[in-house]
C-alpha cells in the first residue's frame, strides 16, 4: 500500500480549492463562522489533516435561514419555472466541466477510489440535477370534480414548501448533497445546508459553482460545522420549514424531536440492514460478482448495501465462496492509487466501530470467511468481511455496521412467506434483492419483503428516476424520481363558488 500523502497527486485546480481558506456561504457572501472557529478535515487514506473549515453553529445557522427567507420571498419565488429549470441544468454542466477536480476532492476527503468518484458520483450527481432541471416546468396541480351542491371550479396547486434545512451524511458527500439540492430547487425552495463534519469540501466547492451557474444570493446557504450544534440549530429553527435529514436512524429520532417546535415537516432517509435472497436456480455467475459489489462498494458505507445474505442450503457453499473469493481479491487501497478498487473508511471512529462489529460476531460464534482484519498501520483499512454462522439474535444481524461486513446465512425450505419472514426480521426496510429465474418466486417475494426497493437479478440502482426511502425505521418520505419532488412542496386545494 502507498503510503504518501495524497494531497500530493491531485490536480492543480484541487491543490488550490484546498489552500484556499474556506468560508461559509451564507446571503450569496462567503464568511467566515461568527465564533471565527474552524476544524480540521482529514483524508481518511492517511489521517493528515487536508484543510479547515469553519465551526458554523446555531448563530450563522440563523444568519442562513434569514437570508433563506428573504430569497424566498423575493427573488427566488418570482423566477419562472422555466429559468429555474435553466439554472439547474447549469449547475449540472459545471460539475461535469469541474469534474477531474470534485472527484479529487471527494477521494481527498471521503476516501473512496478514484474511478468511483469520478465515473459514479459526480457523473450521477450531474444527472441527479439534469433529472431535476426537467422537473422544474412540470410541477403541476389537478382540476377536481365535486359533489358539493352548486358550481365550482376545484383544483390544487403545488407550491414550495418554503425554507429547507438539508442535513447530509459523509458517504458520498456530492451525490447526496445532488440529492437533497435539486429537487429543492426545482420545486423553488430556498436551502440551508449543512454537510457532514468529515467531508465539507466539495459541498464548497459546489456553493462557488452554484454561483457561478446564477442561482440568487440566499437561495443556496452552506453552514459546515458539527450535528450537535448546527445540526440541531436548523432542526429546531422556528423558521425553517422542512427538515430533509440522511443519516444514523438514532440521529433521524433526534431530529424529529427537535422539529417538534414548530411541527416542521421532516423527512428521513435512515439506516438499512437490506436481505440479499439467493435461491437455488439464481444465475451465480451473476449473484457472485453483484452481491459482492452489493456489500463491498464504497466500503461497505452504503444505507441499502447488501449486508444479510440468504443463500439456500443448496447454493450457500458456492455462493460463498464465490463471494470469498472475490473479496480477498479486491484491491484495497488509497483512492488515489492506480487500479484500487475499495478505498479506507471514514474515520478512526468509524473503523474502530466496524472491526468492533467483527470481533463482537466472532465472539458470538460466527465464523470469518473472508477478511477480518485491518489492513496496514495507517489509514482506516479494512479487509472486505464475510461472516458465516451468523443467527438472527447477533448484533452483526440486527444492528447497521455501515462497513465491509456481510453476514451469511442459509435457509432450507421453499415456504416463501417463512423465508421473508427472516429477511423482514429487522426493524428497517430500505432495500432488498431477491436472486432467482422463477418469475412467479421473484414476484412474490417482491411483494413480501418489506423494503423501500428491491432488486431481482440486481441489487439495486441509484438511478435519479427511481425512489428510495424506507419502510419501517429506515426513514420517511421518497427521495428521487417524480415522487422526490412531493418532500418539497404543500397541496393547496381551492374552491372557487362560481
Ligand atoms: P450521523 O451522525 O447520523 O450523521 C448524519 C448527519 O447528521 C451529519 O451531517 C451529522 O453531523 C448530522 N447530525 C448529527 N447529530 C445531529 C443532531 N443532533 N442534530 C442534527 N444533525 C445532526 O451519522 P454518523 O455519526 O456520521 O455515522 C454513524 C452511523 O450512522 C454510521 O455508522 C452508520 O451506521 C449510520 N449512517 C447511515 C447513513 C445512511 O445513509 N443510512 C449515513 C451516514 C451514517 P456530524 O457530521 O457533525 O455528525
Ligand atoms: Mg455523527
Amino acid at each position: 500500500m502507498n503510503t504518501h500523502p495524497g494531497h500530493l497527486r491531485i490536480g492543480e485546480k484541487a491543490k488550490s480549492f484546498l489552500r484556499q481558506e474556506k468560508k461559509l456561504l451564507i446571503d450569496g457572501k462567503w464568511v467566515p463562522a461568527r465564533s471565527g472557529k474552524v476544524f480540521d478535515t482529514y483524508d481518511p487514506g492517511t489521517g493528515q489533516v487536508i484543510a479547515q473549515v469553519p465551526e458554523g453553529d446555531a448563530a450563522d445557522v440563523d444568519d442562513a435561514v434569514k437570508a433563506a427567507r428573504r430569497a424566498f420571498e423575493g427573488p427566488w419565488r418570482r423566477i419562472s419555472p422555466s429559468e429555474r429549470g435553466r439554472l439547474i441544468w447549469k449547475i449540472a454542466d459545471l460539475l461535469e466541466k469541474n469534474a477531474d477536480e470534485l472527484a479529487e476532492l471527494e477521494v481527498l476527503n471521503n476516501g473512496k477510489p478514484l474511478s468511483n468518484a469520478r465515473n459514479s458520483d459526480v457523473v450521477l450527481s450531474a444527472d441527479m440535477f439534469r433529472y431535476m432541471a426537467g422537473w422544474a416546468t412540470k410541477i403541476t396541480g389537478e382540476t377536481l370534480s365535486i359533489s358539493t351542491p352548486g358550481t365550482y371550479h376545484t383544483f390544487t396547486v403545488r407550491e414550495p414548501i418554503g425554507v429547507v434545512g438539508q442535513i447530509i451524511p459523509w458517504n458520498a458527500p456530492l451525490l447526496m448533497l445532488a440529492w437533497k439540492v435539486a429537487p429543492a430547487l426545482a420545486t423553488g425552495c430556498t436551502i440551508v445546508l449543512k454537510p457532514a463534519e468529515q467531508t465539507p469540501l466539495t459541498a464548497l466547492r459546489f456553493g462557488e459553482l452554484a454561483q457561478e451557474a446564477g442561482i440568487p444570493d440566499g437561495v443556496i446557504n452552506i453552514v459546515t460545522g458539527f450535528g450537535p450544534t448546527a445540526g440541531a440549530a436548523m432542526a429546531s429553527h422556528p423558521d425553517v420549514d422542512k427538515i430533509a435529514f440522511t443519516g444514523s436512524s438514532e440521529v433521524g429520532r433526534i431530529i424529529v424531536k427537535a422539529a417538534a417546535g414548530n411541527l416542521k415537516k421532516v423527512s428521513l432517509e435512515l439506516g438499512g440492514k437490506s436481505p440479499v435472497i439467493v435461491f437455488p436456480d439464481a444465475d451465480l455467475s451473476l449473484a457472485i460478482p453483484r452481491v459482492t459489489q452489493g456489500i463491498f462498494a464504497n466500503s461497505g458505507q452504503v444505507c441499502t448495501a447488501g449486508s444479510r445474505l440468504f443463500a439456500h442450503k443448496k447454493v450457500f457453499d458456492r455462493i460463498v465462496d464465490g463471494i470469498a473469493q472475490q473479496a480477498g481479491k479486491i484491491n484495497v487501497g488509497h483512492g488515489l492509487d492506480e487500479g484500487v478498487q475499495m478505498g479506507p473508511v471514514i474515520s478512526p471512529v468509524q473503523c474502530d466501530r466496524v472491526m468492533g462489529y467483527i470481533e463482537q460476531g466472532r465472539a458470538a460464534g460466527a465464523t470469518v470467511a473472508a477478511g477480518g482484519t485491518r489492513i496496514g498501520e495507517e489509514g482506516n483499512f479494512i479487509a472486505p468481511t464475510v461472516l458465516t454462522g451468523t443467527r438472527p439474535d447477533m448484533a452483526v444481524v440486527q444492528e447497521e455496521i455501515f462497513g465491509p461486513v456481510l453476514c451469511a446465512m442459509s435457509f432450507d425450505d421453499d415456504d416463501l412467506e417463512h423465508i421473508a419472514r427472516q429477511a423482514n426480521d429487522t426493524v428497517f426496510g430500505l432495500a432488498g434483492s431477491v436472486w432467482t429465474r422463477d418469475l412467479s418466486v421473484a414476484h412474490k417475494m417482491v411483494r413480501l419483503i418489506r423494503a423501500g426497493r428491491i432488486g431481482v437479478n440486481i441489487h439495486g440502482s441509484v438511478d435519479a428516476a427511481i425512489p428510495t426511502g424506507g419502510f419501517k425505521q429506515s426513514g420517511w418520505g421518497r427521495e428521487k424520481g417524480h415522487e422526490g419532488l412531493n418532500l418539497y412542496t404543500e397541496t393547496k386545494s381551492v374552491i372557487m363558488s362560481l
